[in-house]
């Protein structure tokens, strides 16, 4: 009988924690084939290997190793590994997920005609600085919506296991981390368009020492070589540590008076779970976590605009405030499932056919128009 195959290639923290009840569920049925990849983009214990623990999925199948100084380094580190893995096991399909320097291996797979998934939110910050902005856009009628995942993600690995989590968020987590539980930030920035400029840099440590409370803050690795680099002083009121695991950043968030952040997944995760989340970007692609009143906004290139005492009064006011969130019904990992088991089994992966294509097509297809006399 006939057996797809499925690859599924991914390379960075959010990505496991995004895909993880998509990646069990599909690599448990026994109808498919599946080969999980690993780009390597994200390769540490800390950013990698502890999401695969902690989220239970299964290691992945093949690991390219892939590495490089920049973007453009590492993306064609990624592309002329991933050719000649997929050029030897032949997949039916090839997945990939979000707007990373591993997506672009996607041409990989396109070079070699197999068709490409792509879970993806479709999210637009129209921030041309971003990285990830320069990877988006997609022909409307190959679009399947399914919801934001990660609202399934929080209730099986948040909501469902509480009372784990009440237990690890005991007296002496918060006494060895120097925090008092719900009188602390949590801080988190890592992105490109904060950590190359030096005046962003300067204004998000600025208004971190405004803080009325302490700031703990799990540093990505990026942003702690800036930090170096630029010789800059950390605030006496902000603890730097690594980035920690997914149950520890869990506890840390849910038990904070709120969290500040430039990251897309952690803005999404505090509007479902309820905690104010302050956002250090000019533009989001997550407008939803500010209708939802979720969420306080904060420019980094332009800090004379968000006094830092407004910002922390607000953040504070939402402290005491409820909102419903607006991203999802936990049903999205499952779609996905089902949309993707039934595309491989029905042999309806590729949307390339003339028919398929918004644009028309007629003048393509249009014959020569030469009439010659037989
Ligand atoms: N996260 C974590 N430990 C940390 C910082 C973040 O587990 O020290 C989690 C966080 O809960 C979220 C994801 O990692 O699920 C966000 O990753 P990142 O900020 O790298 O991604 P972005 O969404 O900005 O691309």
């Amino acid at each position: 009988m006939f057996m797809p195959h499925l690859a599924i290639i991914l390379g960075i923290r959010p990505d496991v924690i995004r895909a993880s009840i998509f990646l069990n569920m599909i690599r448990s049925d026994q109808r498919i084939k599946t080969t999980f990849i690993w780009s390597g983009q994200h390769y540490s214990d800390n950013l990698k290997d502890v999401f695969f623990r902690e989220l239970e999925v299964k290691d992945p199948e093949i690991e390219l190793g892939a590495s490089g100084n920049n973007d453009a380094e590492v993306s064609s580190s990624i592309i002329s590994k991933l050719y000649p893995v997929l050029e030897k096991i032949k997949p039916d399909a090839a997945m990939f997920l979000g707007d990373t320097n591993t997506v672009i291996s996607c041409i990989a797979a396109a070079q070699l005609n197999i068709p490409i998934i792509h879970f993806e939110g479709l999210m637009r910050s129209y921030d041309w600085r971003m990285p990830e902005e320069k990877y988006r856009g997609i022909n409307p009628k190959a679009i399947v919506i399914v919801t934001n995942p990660i609202v399934d993600i929080l209730n099986k690995y948040y909501f469902d296991k509480k009372d784990f989590f009440i237990k690890l968020g005991d007296k002496n987590f918060f006494q060895s981390r120097k925090l008092e539980k719900d009188n602390y930030y949590v801080a988190t920035w890592h992105r490109r368009e904060n950590v190359h400029i030096e005046n962003s840099v300067n204004s998000i440590l600025n208004l971190l020492s405004k803080s009325p409370k302490k700031v703990y803050m799990p540093t990505s690795y990026r942003t702690q070589k800036v930090l170096k680099q630029m010789n800059l002083k950390i605030p006496n009121n902000v603890t730097v540590v690594d980035p920690v695991g997914y149950n520890e950043f869990l506890v840390l968030m849910t038990n904070s008076a709120g969290v500040i952040t430039d990251s897309g997944t952690v803005v999404e995760e505090t509007s479902v779970l309820g905690i104010p989340s302050l956002q250090m970007r000019k533009a989001t692609e997550r407008p939803q976590t500010y209708d939802s009143k979720s969420s306080v906004k904060f420019d980094p290139s332009k800090p004379e605009d968000y006094p830092s005492e407004t910002i922390f009064k607000k953040l504070s006011h939402l402290a005491n405030t409820k909102w419903e969130h607006n991203l999802g019904d936990g049903k999205a990992s499952e779609r996905i499932y089902l949309d993707v088991i039934d595309r491989l089994l029905n042999n309806k992966v590729s949307t390339h056919k003339r028919e398929d294509y918004h644009l028309n097509t007629e003048r393509s297809y249009r014959e020569d128009g030469i009439n010659i006399k037989e």
